[in-house]
């Protein structure tokens, strides 16, 4: 009986699995022993390879709705992209790619834009994931990596604070960091719902919806004035603590409580404990970074986190939790806009000439935009006319979904790849059946930081192609003279001296160091370098070694509650579905738990309306409407409605407004109403 030891498909805890081939054809995941999920896996991993044989799984590509030989599929794609690129241009052509490709794929798909098209447009899904903890992590500390540390460590902090993050339910083999954690210590978390995280948490604050920025600031005042600012660390370590001592000097308990709705004595419980525990860690979630304003909140928490002197300090520091299950890798290795391998940046002369002497073009383009950006811009005068997607279904999971259904509408190209008829791939011209990641060798990043193995149980079914063979048989047809391998192992090899000397250094990462070590954390710039499992313990990746504050203040939401949209929306995850959907909403086990999207109230909403729990309402906000079931939970606030967004329609609501700095939408608040149909 064939077996392989591998990881779970979905999130960035990558939970190590070991897969079997049983009689009959059938798929069984099993356990394993991994440093991060201990042998534990969630519903969601249990039932992962129920979709290898799926009835409903693409097994030849289609064009035009209709089943085509391989060659006809990728001879009309490179013919109508010639053609397109003949007529407007190389900007003609986009790629939007996705936070669960593997590092080969990623890379491979950053190379395919650039190199081979030549179009600056290339962007992906993980924009509307990590982009405001990426940004921020890259200003105060001069690299981006989730988790600086491993994921023991939050088991053994004295204090924990965790912010807009609710891992008992999109990571529920996490919990048990969480079981040791409060054995010993104090768990603090920052939600406006009182999720299954909040309900294990020693101190739970319930802001209201777009007021974190704010707590943070609160939180720094009332160190500043109770003494717990580290001043030797501070004035060794960091650089720019002034100005933001002044801004925070601004944000008195009882003006933070007036706003947010925390009472002043838990913000001071919350400083005292990180004050006075000797292993304190911060760490935010998408409930703090998506937002207009998420990249200066996750600043807040930083500058509060270098204030206490935590990050390279001995089992403390800031992290983020990143959620996609390659979303730290994917962002690494050149599917941002404005990125290449290794997180070189495009305008980096350097970086640029590095790359086109390893991809032998004499030249690459400039950065482009971001996924928002780039979907406004599909079919425009001015803007892209094809679109190739690889990995993502941004019909559900971009915000203000209406318009971007309007926008794929409107190309002349739209060509999915996937392995299942996404509601995106239902647009699309082309449909190119991939393989999934049973059926896949590569790596993964985890959301520590540790390249990790994906390893194939079998090949892929008859008709089906790897991400890899579709791009390397693209950019054979297209003309492209270098070197474009679909075999995984040799693409990790060229992407290793791609990211070599770069920030993201995977130089020293070899697939069989991955194998012996359980992974190897980067930066590791050599064979003979052990790997990074902490940064910072004795300077940061800046040009002058410290790490910086960077001052921000407090702005409100893009929307506020008002006249016809009295409430808060909030959109979130729920345990038994991943994303999109795509993939979970086809498990029977999973559909069974979480079958349809609904709404969370609060009682007091509900009896003003006359709703009862489990009849369907219409949820409206200024770009929508959506048919929801309605759920009456007394853990939400009474101004705030909440809705997981791995349906159709959630995402009709939310609002598409960007941050300046990331480009992440406003996913976490606009103002909505709630009615009753009848
Ligand atoms: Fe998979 Fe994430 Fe669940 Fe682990 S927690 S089994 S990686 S979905």
């Amino acid at each position: 009986m064939a077996q392989v030891a591998t990881h779970c498909p979905y999130c960035a805890l990558q939970c190590g699995m070991t897969l079997r081939q049983a009689a009959g054809g059938r798929v069984d995941v099993g356990t394993r022993d991994f440093p991060t999920n201990r042998g534990g896996l969630c519903q969601k991993g249990w039932t992962a390879a129920e979709l290898l044989d799926h009835p409903d799984r693409l097994r030849t590509p289609l064009l035009h709705g209709e089943p085509v030989a391989w060659p006809v599929a990728l001879d009309f794609v490179t013919g109508r992209i010639r053609e397109l690129q003949a007529a407007h241009g190389r900007d003609a052509v986009a790629v939007f790619g996705g936070g669960g490709l593997t590092n080969e794929k990623a890379y491979a798909l950053g190379k395919f834009a650039r190199a081979v098209l030549g179009t600056r447009y290339v962007d992906y899904n993980g924009r509307f994931c990590m982009s405001s903890a990426a940004a921020a992590g890259i200003r105060a500390f001069g690299i981006d990596r989730g988790l600086p540390f491993p994921l023991a460590d939050l088991g053994r902090a004295d204090t924990l604070l965790l912010v807009g993050a609710n891992v008992a339910e999109t990571m529920p083999p996490l919990g048990r960091y969480l079981t040791e954690q409060t054995e010993h210590g104090t768990l603090i978390v920052i939600d406006p719902r009182r999720t299954e995280t909040a309900r294990r948490a020693t101190l739970h604050l319930q802001p209201t919806p777009g007021t974190d920025l704010a707590i943070a600031l609160g939180l720094l005042h009332i160190a500043v004035a109770e003494g717990y600012v580290d001043r030797p660390y501070v004035a060794a370590r960091t650089t720019g603590w002034d100005e933001v001592a002044k801004v925070a000097a601004a944000w008195w308990p009882a003006r933070v409580e007036r706003l947010s709705g925390v009472p002043a004595e838990d913000l001071y419980a919350a400083v005292h404990a990180l004050g006075r525990a000797e292993r304190a860690i911060i760490v935010t979630g998408r409930g703090a970074e998506q937002h207009a304003k998420g990249t200066d909140t996750v600043s807040a928490f930083i500058n509060l986190a270098l204030a206490l002197g935590l990050p390279g300090r001995p089992g403390s520091g800031y992290g983020c939790l990143t959620g996609q299950g390659n979303g730290q890798g994917g962002r690494e290795h050149g599917q941002k806009a404005d990125q290449l391998p290794g997180y070189r940046r495009i305008d980096d002369p350097a970086a640029r000439a590095h790359l086109m002497a390893l991809w032998g073009v004499p030249d690459l383009p400039g950065a482009g935009v971001s996924a928002v950006e780039l979907i406004d811009r599909l079919g425009t005068a001015d803007g892209p006319k094809a679109l190739l997607v690889f990995g993502a279904n941004p019909v559900v999971s971009a915000p203000r979904a209406s318009r971007v259904a309007r926008r794929l509408r409107a190309l002349d190209l739209l060509v999915v790849a996937d392995f299942f008829r996404s509601e995106t791939a239902a647009l699309a011209d082309v449909v190119l059946p991939t393989a999934q990641w049973a059926e896949e060798d590569g790596t993964m990043t985890n959301l520590e930081g540790r390249v990790l193995r994906r390893r194939a149980l079998r090949e892929p079914p008859p008709g089906v192609a790897t991400d890899l063979a579709v791009l390397a048989g693209l950019s054979a047809r297209l003309g492209y003279g270098g070197r474009f391998d679909a075999e995984p192992r040799a693409v990790f090899e060229e992407l290793r001296r791609a990211s070599a000397g770069a920030p993201a250094d995977y130089a020293g990462v070899t697939w069989e160091r991955i194998d012996a070590q359980d992974g190897v954390f980067w930066p590791c710039p050599g064979e003979d370098h052990p790997g990074s499992p902490r940064l910072f313990s004795d300077s940061f990746p800046t040009p002058d070694g410290r790490a910086r504050f960077v001052p921000v203040d407090h702005r409100p939401p893009v929307e506020e509650p008002g006249p016809g949209f009295p409430l808060y929306l909030t959109t979130g995850r729920v345990l038994a579905q991943y994303q999109s959907g795509t993939q979970t909403r086809r498990v029977a086990s999973l559909a069974a738990t979480a079958p349809a999207p609904f709404v969370e109230l609060h009682p007091d909403v509900a009896a003003l309306l006359s709703i009862v729990d489990g009849e369907p309402v219409r949820v409206v906000s200024r770009r929508g409407a959506a048919v929801l079931a309605a759920r009456v939970v007394d853990t939400i606030r009474p101004d705030t409605l909440f809705a997981p967004f791995h349906w159709p329609g959630i995402n009709a609501l939310t609002n598409d407004a960007l941050d300046p700095t990331s480009r992440m939408p406003e996913f976490k608040v606009c103002a909505a109403r709630v009615e009753k149909l009848t």
